[in-house]
């Protein structure tokens, strides 16, 4: 076992108009402020963040700017079959945002999640580490992943992931409560290593 189970309520809420109270709204102090270059509206940079490998939380201003280039995303998304759009947005950590749409095929099964097309968009641009992804459907409460999308996450570590909705409302999770005891890379190299062992 390399991981504690998930809470019983993993999902944190965060309303659209936030009370100064609210303990799910106080800024954590663990990030510094930033902005990716062609955000020019913003008056602080991004920056890198301290400890890329460690889990992290994102402030309310990344949350507003990662769930607002999701819900852009999501005016492009291809779901004549549905009609069911979606939108994604990662944070990498060096301070990018990527961005992708469910994009949906007449071969139903070729379809594929904003989830995904906004991760392979950042792996393609050479990032694999990142701070959060928001996710933008028209459910209410905001959908989760699917399960493939979740896996693929998992792929990247554990990150948080911010379920919004068309009224900006959104709740907070995490990749890892969403998919405990995901198959990793672990678990390959464990396979591997019990095979040389049958074989030595
Ligand atoms: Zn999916």
């Amino acid at each position: 076992m390399r991981q504690a189970l998930p809470p019983k309520n993993p999902i944190s809420r965060r309303s659209k108009t936030p009370g100064p109270q609210d303990p799910t709204t106080s800024r954590p102090q663990d990030l510094t402020p930033s902005r990716p270059r062609d955000l020019k509206t913003r008056r602080r940079p991004f920056l890198e963040f301290e400890e890329p490998d460690k889990m992290r939380k994102m402030n309310h201003e990344q949350i507003d700017m990662l769930v607002s280039a999701a819900s852009e995303a999501r005016k492009n998304a291809h779901a004549p079959y549905s009609g069911y759009c979606v939108g994604a947005a990662v944070l990498t950590t060096d301070g990018r945002i990527f961005v992708g749409c469910n994009v949906e095929n007449a071969s139903y099964g070729l379809s594929v999640c904003a989830e995904r097309h906004a991760i392979a968009a950042a792996v393609s641009a050479g990032c694999r580490k990142f701070a959060g992804v928001a996710v933008v459907t028209q459910s209410d409460p905001p959908a989760a992943p699917c399960g493939a999308c979740r896996q693929v996450l998992a792929e990247f570590g554990d990150f948080p992931v911010i379920l919004a909705g068309l009224d900006g409302s959104s709740q907070t999770t995490t990749v890892r409560d969403l998919l405990p005891n995901a198959f990793d890379a672990e678990a390959l190299a464990e396979a591997s290593d019990n095979k040389s062992g049958r074989t030595s």
